[in-house]
């Protein structure tokens, strides 16, 4: 930690894409941990402003338009309100969260842009770039494809090569095309203007060596792309989705993303502070903290940095970015194009009022120095055995003793015991205990500590016995409950960062109103005869079915992704259109089917063709019961010479597919088609 004082605190979250939902490998890398900071300095009472919001511009937006057939405005309104809703339901509360599309924010990024053209922070570089000449546009790097000279994948990317992971650059691709128009895109001369991080990198060297505090999964990114030489970037695009370069020879120009992306922070903080905003970052005592997940930290440690160096108005860089690595989701990567993740939007459907088990989760499993991984039955056991049986446990039994022996109010504290004693200055440890761990970006070890309060709220009702105690000794048991709330009364003090909604569940229990950080600890929160009221369990057990059927929602996810990539056999030799109107193929209806006695395989099937009534046999008894196939229409090769099986005279052939399984599928018309209906 820097010595400095501050007395505000900047907080800023990852700006997503709008361009696909939230699912939770975003949640654990960025925008819980964020959200468990903020709500731990406002308990403090300190001034802090939590800004975020979503990244409009870019190719993978309009990438996403292409795919769903719909422009890039459309794409873009739709996801903000998506992620905006998930995040509003989930209790991510942010101070704002807007949008870099908004002309505020255009305004904003030209004008620092500007400011650094105008001080001759750019250096202008004209390179040859491909350009589709029937689209009439240079080619973002996911525009063209090729063959990647690595693999020899065909369709590989003008930035990677998704087959063998290597990155590319769009010259290095043999027989390069166009996505926009599938034309073999040319080189053209365009001027671009860059970031000469090359020549700032001593400045951005003494930048980071003066933060040692920083994690070492963070440190050690930042040293190696320091190690390798910054190399100057370019700061526009030729693209026509984006903020307009703001000069009078940049026409068909837009800012790369990255560079007003991270402006958004300000302009947010602008549009949420009015014309306070500007001490948010450009004061000395205020403090700015980015969390990100792992893949954004060369921008927020270094290119940010430079850019607001290079502007020189603003705090040169933030003093924390506590990134996380990523979180993987059952034994796999998450990925948003193989549906492989728990959405956010979905889990709140599936899972209603159950927020604070996710981010328990998410919390206790953050990958915080490593990658980490997310399953459903850890979930279930930390919800079962966790929540429910330490946290709501206590308070539970706190409460209803309470209520049983002494009415809804806060019984007498009565003399203490040296047990009591002990139990308080153990209990007065803990918000010191916590407050360093979150200080210090470790919410993984704060909350495992939260917990251990409620263990020991259990611990001393375990010694205690107030159900016991109360026959003989009435006064007693009064002491012992006043204690357990006053640990209750802690819980939900220190619950607000890690478990916002419990938090809030346990002040109404308590009809407590002063929740500074500060008050947490104490043995006198609660006064004698102050009114509680039970609410019910804090947590309910989550049940096998439950879980089970999120797993096999994940297991049909991944038969989904096997069939897409099964590799299929190659192309059989050619042949005439005469040697195809030889086949005779055309629909008919099962009208009845039956086993053939003594075979495993066999079922006999009457068919109604259209022009007879036949018998077919067909080796499907271990794919499907004869009851089941009755009344469904197939496709039948109709022609095809009859032959004995099993003595019975087969004529014709249905026609199957192995689905990948191993399982056979008929092939079959999507509506119902007139039996004898021809395929041709
Ligand atoms: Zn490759």
């Amino acid at each position: 930690m820097s010595e400095k004082k501050f007395n505000r605190t900047t907080v800023t979250a990852a700006l997503i894409y709008a361009n696909g939902p939230i699912h939770i490998g975003h949640l654990a890398g960025c925008y819980v941990p964020a959200d468990v900071y903020v709500r731990y300095l406002r308990a403090k009472g300190e001034d802090v402003a939590f800004i975020s919001g979503t990244d409009e511009h870019g190719v993978p937006i309009t990438i996403r338009a292409q795919k769903e057939g719909i422009t890039p405005q459309e794409v873009v309104d739709k996801y903000y309100t998506q992620i905006n809703q998930s995040f509003v339901d989930f209790g991510i509360d942010f101070d704002i969260y807007s949008r870099t599309s908004k002309p505020i924010h255009h305004e904003m990024s030209q004008e620092i842009f500007l400011q650094l053209y105008n001080q001759g922070k750019f250096v202008e570089e004209v390179t040859e770039q491909y350009y589709d000449e029937k689209a009439g546009q240079f080619l973002a790097d996911r525009y063209i494809v090729g063959t990647c000279p690595v693999c020899g994948n065909e369709n590989a990317y003008g930035d990677q090569c998704e087959r063998c992971g290597s990155t590319l650059s769009p010259r290095e691709l043999i027989n390069p095309r166009s996505m926009l128009s599938g034309g073999t895109p040319i080189l053209k001369e365009t001027k671009n203007w860059n970031l000469p991080l090359d020549a700032m990198q001593p400045e951005l060297e003494k930048y980071v060596a003066s933060h040692p505090e920083w994690k070492t999964n963070v440190a050690g990114q930042v040293r190696s792309w320091l190690n390798e030489g910054l190399k100057p970037r370019a700061m526009t695009r030729d693209l026509d989705w984006g903020i307009k370069v703001p000069l009078p020879n940049a026409e068909g120009k837009v800012m790369y993303v990255w560079f007003d992306a991270p402006i958004g922070y300000i302009t947010f903080t602008k549009e949420l502070k009015g014309d306070d905003w500007e001490k948010w970052w450009k004061a000395d005592d205020t403090r700015l903290i980015h969390f990100i997940g792992k893949d954004n930290i060369v921008f927020h440690c270094l290119i940010f940095p430079a850019m607001l160096m290079a502007d020189g108005r603003f705090i040169a860089g933030a003093d924390n970015v506590p990134a996380n690595e990523f979180m993987n989701l059952e034994g796999d990567k998450i990925s948003t194009s193989r549906n492989w993740a728990v959405w956010l939007h979905e889990y709140l459907e599936d899972m209603p009022g159950k927020q604070d088990v996710l981010r328990y989760t998410l919390i206790a499993n953050a990958p915080e120095t490593k990658d980490s991984e997310f399953t459903w039955k850890d979930y279930q056991t930390r919800n079962n055995s966790e929540l429910v049986g330490i946290l709501g446990n206590f308070v539970n039994r706190a409460v209803v003793l309470t209520e049983k022996n002494f009415g809804p109010a806060v019984p007498a504290l009565g003399e203490l015991t040296e047990a009591d004693q002990k139990m308080l200055e153990e209990l007065a440890l803990y918000p010191a205990k916590i407050a360093d761990s979150l200080d210090n970006f470790r919410f993984r070890e704060g909350l495992s500590l939260f917990i251990e309060v409620a263990r020991l709220g259990n611990q001393y009702l375990a010694s205690t016995e107030p159900w016991k105690v109360i026959k003989e000794n009435p006064e007693r048991a009064a002491t012992i409950l006043n204690l357990s709330l006053q640990i209750t009364a802690s819980l939900s003090i220190l619950a607000e960062p890690f478990l916002p909604f419990t938090a809030t569940k346990l002040r109404e229990m308590l009809n407590l109103t002063d929740t500074n950080w500060s008050k947490a600890g104490s043995a006198s929160l609660l006064p004698e005869g102050h009114s509680i009221q039970n609410k019910g369990l804090l947590f309910e057990k989550i049940e096998d079915a439950v879980i089970e059927a999120q797993v096999q929602k994940l297991l049909d996810t991944k038969k989904m992704n096997e069939l897409a990539s099964k590799t299929p056999a190659p192309q059989k030799e050619a042949i005439t259109y005469d040697d195809f109107s030889k086949l005779d193929i055309r629909i008919a209806t099962i009208t009845a089917a039956e086993a053939v006695p003594k075979s495993k395989k066999l079922l006999k099937l009457t068919l109604n063709t259209g022009i007879d009534t036949r018998t077919v046999v067909s080796g499907i008894a271990e794919h499907f019961s004869p009851e089941a196939i009755i009344g469904q229409q197939v496709s039948l090769l109709a022609n095809l010479a009859p032959r004995k099986m099993m003595g019975i005279e087969s004529q014709g052939m249905i026609l199957m597919a192995e689905d990948r399984d191993g399982k056979l599928q008929f092939i079959r018309p999507g509506e119902p088609i007139w039996n004898g209906g021809t395929v041709s």
